[in-house]
């Protein structure tokens, strides 16, 4: 079958590798926010495709037969598309949608229902880790008061809008004893994170539980 996913995700890449040795014409999709992403199996495309009429064109002009969302739980508006760009064109829709993390016995979360109100929450001087996208971190320049360590994949092109902070670039290690070295390396306080699920960036969830630190999380 001629397969689309719309990925952007671990989960994508290993479900791109599934799909090609099972012999399908695999494209993945990505949006073009990691300068380097990760090369997939099969075939690959990259931006944006211009909302739902260019997603439903590129469907029709590649005779895509199978569209596939594994996008991150929290790219709300690429699977609003998928849905509607399926109805119109006819062509199934598959979610894969990952679950989210639940909580434990020894976690410390502040279930929170966005960012703002994650913000809000923040204790007066904290020194946070911040595991978000580059793009939601402005949310958080007015929290003068705070020492942020803000966790980004690429390097950020423009300075970075926050008054007191440090940048740790990179993915995050699925490693418990790396991440709580980074924790308390930084003499962190809280973390600011939302409930992506997967296991990709569990280990900093499994280091908070450990350390004993609170985790200001933002629900699905
Ligand atoms: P979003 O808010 O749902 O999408 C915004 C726009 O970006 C979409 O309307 C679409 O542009 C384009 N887009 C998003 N995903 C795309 C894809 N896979 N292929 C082609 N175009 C895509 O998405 P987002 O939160 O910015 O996330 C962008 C990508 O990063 C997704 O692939 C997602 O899986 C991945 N990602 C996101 C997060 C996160 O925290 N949100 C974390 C890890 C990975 P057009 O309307 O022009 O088509």
């Amino acid at each position: 079958m001629k397969v689309l996913i719309l990925g952007g995700i671990k989960e994508a890449y290993q479900l791109a590798i599934k799909l090609v040795n099972e012999g399908h014409d695999v494209t993945s999709s990505l949006a073009g926010r990691t300068k380097e992403p990760k090369p997939v199996e099969g075939k690959t495309r990259i931006g944006g495709f211009g909302g739902v009429e260019g997603l439903v064109k590129y469907i029709k002009e590649n005779e895509v037969e199978l569209l596939i969302d594994c996008t991150h739980p929290f790219a709300k508006q690429i699977s609003v598309n998928a849905i509607k760009a399926s109805k119109i064109t006819g062509v199934k829709l598959k979610i894969n949608s990952r679950e989210p993390w639940q909580k434990q016995s020894g976690d410390q979360w502040i279930e929170v229902k966005n960012l703002d109100e994650a913000r809000d929450y923040i204790p007066k001087n904290a020194r946070i880790l911040l595991a978000l996208g580059s793009q939601y971190i402005d949310l958080f320049k007015t929290r003068k008061d705070v020492f942020f360590l803000v966790r980004m994949i690429d390097k950020p092109e423009t300075q970075i809008s926050l008054h007191d902070h440090q940048l740790l670039i990179g993915k995050p290690s699925n490693d418990l004893q790396q991440e709580q070295a980074i924790l308390e390396a930084n003499k962190i306080t809280h973390i600011v994170c939302r409930n992506s699920g997967g296991t990709g960036a569990y280990a900093k969830i499994e280091a908070a539980r450990k350390l004993k630190l609170p985790i200001i999380m933002v629900s699905r």
